[in-house]
């Protein structure tokens, strides 16, 4: 990368919305550094590649991709590897893939602009890695972001809350939030833009605590949803340990915050939740989702569930199974546990058979299924209102998101085409266990 060679740029992200957000940040500093982004890997003289470990198989995907572009070294291109997997091997992996020039977590993104700079002078491996002491957010002027209508906001990082099974801590730093002023200055300066929907992004958004002590979290939603312009709000991840009920108050109070809380329980055994180190019990979870159950208005609830860590019994799966019904969950994702590296589950014994946890797996996502073909039922003869997000062509249907985060796939009159990212109600004709089919009503 000389001086005088046009600098050019691929960058591959895996993992969740805040690697896709911390993506955006990274091209957008790139672009400020003059660099060009391009769509293949051929093309670029910088390979980056935005990695997640939050699983072995999406750690595993990462040095099989580095494998496959191993060849492309002899033409002279730079490897990159950022994100989580960066963050947890470290200087390992030069070792693993000597032709990468640089590792760095996502607490030092903000110096990618120095680093790059010592790649050019020659420099065969720069590192930027978190020490977890860091209080630094990664803010930049220079956000690229991919969706016109639709933007992301980190308004905090990093996770202090060592969940037994769980890598984040280790590899995202130590909990730090913005302050509400630059949040909401963003904020003000997408809904200009004509950005109508902000997702507020955080490993444990609910945890926010403004460094200026000037709004809580729920304060800091409601004046989000306050701004104009602003259509949709909508934050993710909540911890159910600071899920509080003026969150839902703030949601049933404001008609731009949406109708949607993910709140990951994990478990629905009070035993493996304190293995779990979540500090909450089953009945508590239990006592915040009836909160949002008896709210004056139709939340829906999605979660996240592990099963097969260390220990889990049949008894306390089962327990996991019941709570689908009592939650009556919009959503699920649900994972096998796997042991990852530096967690304290590691110490554990990985007691249950993989086969056991395919089995366990299946019956959930099965019972799930059912609550949510009834679920969705519910709603056939509603007139939700959709952003519009695509088109499914084969179809012959318009892709909607509606404001539980449900997605409605309707049909137009002829020579009408709704426009991306446009508002549009639609009458629902028909339900699947995990979409909605309607009309434009
Ligand atoms: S709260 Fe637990 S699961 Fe969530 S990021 Fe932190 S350690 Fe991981």
């Amino acid at each position: 990368m000389s001086g005088q060679q046009e600098k050019t740029f691929y960058l591959e992200t895996f993992g969740c919305q805040m690697n896709v957000h911390d993506s955006e940040k990274v091209i957008g500093t790139l672009v400020h550094q003059g660099y060009r982004q391009v769509e293949t890997v051929e093309e670029a003289h910088l390979v980056l590649y935005n990695t997640c470990s939050i699983r072995d198989k999406a750690e595993q995907k990462v040095f099989h991709r580095l494998n496959d572009y191993k060849k492309l070294q002899a033409q002279g291109k730079k490897f990159g590897v950022l994100g989580c997997v960066a963050q947890q091997e470290g200087e390992k992996i030069f070792e693993k893939a000597p032709y990468v020039s640089l590792v760095a977590g996502s607490a030092s993104y903000r110096n990618l602009p120095a680093m790059l700079i010592q790649i050019g002078a020659g420099n065969k491996r720069v590192t930027g890695l978190d020490d977890r002491e860091t209080d630094l957010t990664f803010e930049t002027d220079f956000t690229a972001r991919t969706n016109p209508h639709r933007g992301y906001i980190t308004i905090i990082e990093g996770c202090d809350k060592f969940c037994a099974y769980c890598v984040v801590p280790y590899t995202r730093g130590k909990e730090r939030s913005r302050t509400s002023d630059s949040v909401l200055a963003e904020a003000r300066q997408m809904a200009d833009l004509g950005y109508t929907e902000i997702q507020l992004l955080g490993q444990n958004v609910n945890a926010f605590a403004d460094p200026l002590g000037k709004k809580t979290f729920a304060e800091l939603l409601y004046a989000i949803g306050e701004i104009p312009g602003t259509r949709r709000v909508r934050f993710t991840t909540s911890h159910p340990r600071h899920f509080s009920k003026d969150i839902v108050d703030a949601i049933v109070a404001s008609p731009r915050l949406c109708d949607h809380i993910h709140l990951p329980v994990q478990s629905g055994s009070s035993r493996v939740l304190k293995a779990m180190n979540r500090e909450y019990t089953r009945e508590m979870y239990l006592e915040k989702i009836a909160w949002i159950r008896s709210a004056a208005k139709e939340i829906s609830l999605t979660t996240d569930m592990i099963v097969g860590f260390p220990g889990e019994t049949e008894a306390e799966f089962e327990e996991t199974v019941t709570l689908l019904h009592e939650g009556q969950f919009d959503g699920v994702f649900t994972f096998k546990y796997s042991p990852r590296p530096n967690t304290p589950a590691l110490s554990m014994i990985d007691s249950i058979a993989d086969a056991e946890k395919s089995k366990r797996l299946q019956i959930l996502q099965e019972r799930q299924r059912e609550v949510q073909r009834a679920n969705y039922e519910k709603r056939v003869g509603q007139i939700l209102e959709v952003m519009v997000e695509g088109k499914n062509e084969a179809r012959g249907q318009i892709i909607g998101r509606t404001s539980q985060n449900i997605t409605l796939n309707f049909t137009v009159p002829e020579n009408v085409t709704p426009a991306m990212g446009s508002y549009v109600n639609v009458l629902v004709t028909r339900s699947f266990p995990n979409s909605l089919v309607g009309e434009m009503a």
